[in-house]
């Protein structure tokens, strides 16, 4: 517990949980931080914070952080500490026996989510300078990719389009599978001040989340569907958006290919795709969807906010798609109040995705097959970039279990944790020769580890993050690196022993680098950053201030692009053995698997994830509240306590992930989104029955 005191100072900085980015002054007394106050001047929170933020800093100093680099020549030897000069040393003679004995595509890395963008930047040069391959990929691959995939594909750009203040503008909202309340706190807060200004909502959801209905708010249809058709159903919005005349054809034969939308408009004009026609399979009826359809089409401005539940899925690059469609046929692009709206998970989901993270991407979104492009990284860097596509990490596992990938540097991710298929992932790591984890705690995935190096936690380090609507906030060093070393420190003296010439001296020349390299960041630097508060980008000559809403005049990519979204159910089908379906979500005091909000005090708040059942599935299975079950699936099998609500309709069963005792993944099935391999965490079918205890 933390004293409350007189600060003798404060530090303007950014939270590190989700995707919000909210501001907060950090009041020190010498290096010790008293409290975390949100800061008014935040252009993302404006004076407001929700418990993770405000409250849940204390893991900086829990007892379980590791300090001192540790090594083992094998997973069976305890762990030796070693000094950092020897725990480099190690890991690059490891890395470069393994490029020597089995090529350069044998080593690859993942980025963090978690960490700032400059220490994102560097972990993807190291790779595709120093491995000399693009086997890169970040944490995104589980939660976001197919927003990435899907945004490109119809806009031209990866990201959301607007900025958190457009809410103030919106009319009427369709909130899909997100439930911002819990997961994005601060942005609820403004989106339900709009909403009981007058703003309409339309959610669509499995589960009665509490913004359907709550003091002086009441959503003006609920669609509460089968898990796993959320194209069907968006289809069917769109069906009756079109047939009905109530499409912005204006909009579409100025900014849209109209020859793509023709065809679009007859896919989704198909009497199969209305409400009547799908109703029954998705369990909802007609008239509920043809009222959200006419609602958003005529409501004024129309604004769609989205979270994994979109993206978790076997279609979820379909489903951002058929978002995108939505968006475009009703004109709600390009302006305050409209837009697509991805809600991040994590505080620097965007950025990491932004910094190049991913395999066939430079930083900037750019292919690394354009020649163009790797010229100008090429010219900087000094060495000649491969250009072929690297290896996803569900790729670098199975390559790893066939014999041909040797080598990993995981920063800031616990993948036995939060991968699917735990008992793949960890076939994978054990037959590798190297594997680096560089984080906070001994996670799941140190298991496997031979390298283990100490990380800096948020408040150890100067930075950037990017939050959900583009913005670039500063992350500022409050206090001195407990383990001697921020992140992108260790990634440059990695990348020395490996015999790189790396001499940066302060993140701010590694955001210079970035600028230098990828056109929207051009105008960015600690400078404009200080005189600004925040940016967000593109920011560049063209919008030298940042560009608070995309595509205001054009598409980015010229013409927005209508996609036919046919609705390919999920292969994983319920049946006599596991006849419900089970998906999953957040609580506001928690985090995602818990590593950071576990350690403060907010798990007096949320001590054990529960499985929420229907009162008439429980009757069935003689099950009482607060009583132990067994949960399985064809996967796996584990134990936790029943809540009975109605908010989960029948036939549907939820729970959080937030402790590691729950093993959701261990539950899930490895399905994974055509496009990008984003895991089906959000479809499982299940059993539930009674048991005595975990
Ligand atoms: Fe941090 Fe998100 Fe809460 Fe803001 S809303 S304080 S960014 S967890």
């Amino acid at each position: 517990v933390i004293e409350i005191g007189q600060p003798e100072h404060s530090v303007v900085t950014t939270c590190a949980y989700c995707g919000v980015g909210c501001s907060f002054k950090a009041e020190m007394r010498g290096e010790e931080l008293v409290r975390m106050v949100p800061y008014k001047d935040g252009k993302a929170n404006r004076g407001h914070s929700c418990v993770k933020g405000r409250f849940a800093y204390g893991y900086a100093n829990h007892k379980d952080r590791i300090l001192n680099p540790m090594i083992r020549e094998s997973v069976d030897e305890p762990w030796k500490e070693v000094s950092w000069e020897e725990a480099l040393r190690f890991t690059a003679d490891k890395f470069k026996g393994i490029q020597a004995k089995y090529g350069k595509g044998a080593l690859g890395g993942i980025t963090s989510s978690r960490c700032t963008n400059e220490e994102t930047f560097l972990v993807q040069k190291l790779i595709r300078a120093g491995f000399g391959n693009n086997n890169v990929d970040t944490c995104a691959r589980v939660c976001h990719s197919p927003t990435g995939y899907g945004l490109k594909t119809t806009f031209g750009t990866s990201a959301g389009t607007q900025d958190f203040d457009s809410v103030e503008h919106t009319d009427v909202v369709i909130l899909i599978g997100a439930n911002p309340t819990d997961g994005h706190p601060v942005f609820a807060s403004r989106l339900k001040k709009r909403l009981r200004q007058g703003a309409k909502l339309i959610v669509i959801d499995p589960r009665r989340i509490d913004l359907v209905r709550s003091p002086h708010i009441e959503a003006v249809a609920h669609i509460p569907l089968r898990p796993g058709t959320n194209v069907a159903v968006l289809t069917s919005l769109a069906h009756v958006i079109v047939t009905e005349g109530l499409f912005d054809e204006a909009f579409v034969r100025e900014r849209c290919d109209w020859d793509e939308f023709q065809d679009w408009a007859t896919f989704v004009s198909d009497p199969k795709h209305s409400p009547e026609a799908i109703a029954e399979m998705i369990g909802v009826d007609a008239e509920t969807m043809r009222k959200a359809a006419r609602t958003f089409a005529t409501g004024g401005n129309g604004a769609i906010y989205y979270g994994l539940g979109v993206t978790e899925h076997s279609q979820g690059s379909t489903t951002v798609m058929a978002i995108a469609n939505l968006a475009m046929a009703t004109g709600n692009i390009g302006r305050p109040g409209v837009g697509v709206n991805p809600l991040r998970g994590q505080n620097n989901v965007q950025g990491s995705c932004d910094m190049g993270s991913f395999p066939h991407e430079l930083p900037g979104y750019r292919h690394i097959q354009d020649s163009a492009t790797r010229d100008i990284f090429e010219d900087i860097w000094g060495v000649k970039l491969d250009d072929e596509p690297g290896l996803r990490i569900p790729n670098m596992l199975d390559a790893a279990v066939e014999g041909t990938f040797k080598g990993i540097y995981i920063q800031g991710e616990d993948i036995l944790q939060s991968d699917p298929d735990t008992k793949h992932v960890a076939a994978g790591l054990a037959a590798m020769e190297c594997v680096v984890v560089h984080d906070l705690f001994l996670n799941e995935t140190a298991n496997y580890a031979h390298v283990f190096l100490p990380g800096s936690t948020f408040l150890e380090k100067d930075g950037t993050f990017t939050n959900a609507e583009r913005r670039i906030n500063r992350v500022r060093k409050v206090m001195t690196p407990l383990n001697g070393f921020a992140d992108w420190e260790v990634t440059q003296n990695l990348a020395r022993a490996m015999g790189l010439d790396w001499n940066y001296t302060h993140p701010s020349q590694v955001m210079d680098e970035i600028a230098k390299t990828t056109p929207s960041f051009a105008k960015v630097s600690y400078d404009l950053l200080e005189e600004k508060g925040s940016v967000q980008w593109p920011c560049n000559d063209k919008a030298p201030e940042g560009t608070p809403v995309m595509h205001i005049d054009g598409f980015v990519r010229g013409k927005g692009k209508f996609v036919v979204t046919e609705y390919v159910a999920t292969d994983e089908r319920t049946g006599p053995r596991f006849p419900l379906l089970l998906t999953t979500g957040r609580i506001l005091s928690q985090y995602n698997v818990g590593a950071q909000t576990r350690r403060t005090e907010n798990t007096t708040w949320h001590k054990e994830d529960l499985l929420e059942i229907h009162p008439h599935d429980a009757e069935q299975r003689g099950i009482r509240e607060g009583d132990w079950i067994r949960l399985a699936s064809r996967s796996g099998e584990t134990s936790l306590r029943a809540t009975i609500t109605d908010r989960v309709a029948p036939g549907v069963v939820y729970t959080t992930f937030h402790h590691p005792g729950t093993q959701a993944n261990v539950i899930t099935t490895d399905y994974t989104d055509w496009a990008t391999n984003c895991p089906e965490y959000k479809v499982t079918a299940v059993q539930v029955s009674s048991s005595n205890g975990p």
